[in-house]
């Protein structure tokens, strides 16, 4: 089976981030234009790949090569909101309902160190990207301080968080929306560029002697003996082939086509962002903390200051991609409902992405068979955890340990195509307006 055009999945308008990275920022990855001959090969370059493959390096391993369809940065990990956010898609109640209290705050410290590592990569490397490192605010959208005290609760007697709580008033020092009620503080929350972060992992993953190809498809794979045989394509629409003993899958939300099983486990949903125009005062007096914010509704609004002034604003999901033009006016309005003021504002930039969903809400990292591995279905909260499969993943591949199999509770299950991505659908619009006859 060959893999679906990448053009028509990618296409959903350019991010403010492409404009905002500067020439030192970007690498230059070329396409691959010969046969090539690896010990592990990776497919896909946002953060999962990426990070497999500088974890890959840590452990010594540099004859590996990754490979990415479009652009570096052209799926979610190059398009989405920049949070640096502890824990998985799955909420933190199913979690601990899932795998009682040792193992769920054993996963969800995992996420903890991983926005350390991130922030320290940063920092130790010294990436530019935009780090604010100023937490993340949860803010009540229903005005019921029961419900929020119960999740402070969850996050710190049971999976040892220390997020902290912020009533009406100190709300207030970080976000000034009448709609909102009190607020948590998630302190090791983070923002940044995302693009940049994707770059700067390329850079670093280049000088490690590690192999990036950009516009390079795989069309397929099969197994060869003891290697595996992939099928790619390249920007001169070429075949060229590729031989590992080791395959690593992180096509992310992107995957459809790709002839591996785990494609089927995968729900393509796409989410929204938009960024208005550069904001003077308005801005500050919105948003007077550094913070990113986002609030407790289940289909959440999530928003951030740029550091060239613009409002950086996302929600809404859809199993459809959507024209630049009802991005636009549908996250404008939302917008618009929360913060009057802004209704003049102008939006320079709508732009959506796949995020990938498996059926139980959190990620396949995993060995299938001998030397096929995967770090797919990070959903909606992808930034450290995609960190963190890279680092379990790469010490896998190199027989360092299994820590990998903490996540052996959660595998590839079939989502039934469209069926699945219906029954999503319908589950979003019952939990929208579940929200709205909620709110406050
Ligand atoms: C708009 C938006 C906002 C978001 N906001 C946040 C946020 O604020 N915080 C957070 O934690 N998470 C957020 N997420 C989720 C997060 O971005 C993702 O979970 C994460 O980036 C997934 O990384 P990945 O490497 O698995 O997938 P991706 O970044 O999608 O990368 C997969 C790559 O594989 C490539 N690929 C696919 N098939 C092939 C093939 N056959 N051959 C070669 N290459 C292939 C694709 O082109 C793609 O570049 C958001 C997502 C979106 C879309």
């Amino acid at each position: 089976m060959k893999a679906r055009p990448q053009d028509e999945q990618h296409a959903a308008g350019q991010s403010c981030y492409q404009q905002q990275l500067n020439a030192d920022q970007r690498q230059y990855c070329p396409p691959l234009n010969q046969d090539l001959q690896v010990d592990v090969a990776i497919i896909g370059a946002g953060f999962a790949g990426l990070s497999t493959a500088f974890a890959l390096a840590g452990h010594g391993c540099r004859n590996v090569a990754v490979f990415e369809a479009g652009e570096l940065g052209a799926g979610a990990s190059g398009r989405n909101g920049g949070f640096i956010m502890g824990g998985y898609s799955l909420s933190p109640a199913a979690l601990l309902r899932q795998l009682g209290d040792a193992r769920a705050r054993e996963l969800y410290q995992l996420t903890v160190s991983a926005q350390q590592l991130i922030k320290s990569r940063m920092r130790e490397h010294a990436l530019d990207c935009d780090l604010v490192d100023q937490g993340i605010v949860l803010a009540d959208r229903f005005g019921r301080p029961q419900r929020l005290r119960a999740v402070q609760q969850i996050m710190n007697q049971r999976l040892g968080a220390d997020w902290q709580w912020l009533a009406a008033d100190a709300l207030r020092d970080w976000v000034r929306c009448d709609h909102y009620g009190n607020g948590l503080l998630e302190p090791q929350g983070a923002h940044f560029q995302p693009l940049a972060y994707v770059h700067g992992l390329a850079s670093l993953v280049q000088d490690q002697g590690i192999k990036v190809y950009s516009q390079t498809p795989c069309l397929s794979v099969r197994r060869d003996g003891r290697h595996w045989q992939l099928n790619m394509h390249n920007a001169g629409q070429e075949c060229v082939q590729v031989r590992c003993k080791k395959l690593v899958i992180c096509c992310g939300g992107y995957i459809k086509g790709l002839n591996v099983k785990q494609a089927a486990g995968i729900m393509p949903i796409a989410t929204y962002m938009v960024a208005t125009e550069p904001l003077d005062d308005l801005l500050e007096q919105l948003l007077p903390g550094a913070a990113a914010v986002y609030d407790n509704s289940f289909a959440f609004d999530y928003y951030r200051k740029s550091p060239d002034r613009r409002l950086l604003w996302g929600g809404r999901i859809s199993v459809q991609q959507r024209s630049v033009d009802w991005i636009a006016t549908r996250l404008k309005a939302d917008m618009v409902r929360l913060y009057p003021q802004l209704a003049p504002v102008k939006i320079d930039f709508a732009w959506s992405g796949l995020m990938a969903y498996t059926r139980s809400s959190m990620p396949v990292i995993r060995q299938h068979q001998a030397g096929h591995w995967s770090a797919l279905g990070f959903g909606g909260h992808g930034v450290s955890t995609t960190t963190l499969a890279g680092e379990l993943l790469a010490a896998g591949l190199c027989g360092v340990n299994e820590d990998y199999r903490l996540f052996d509770h959660y595998r590839a299950q079939r989502t039934y195509g469209t069926l699945g991505l219906c029954a999503a659908q319908l589950l979003y619009w019952y939990q929208q307006i579940r929200d709205l006859t909620l709110r406050k």
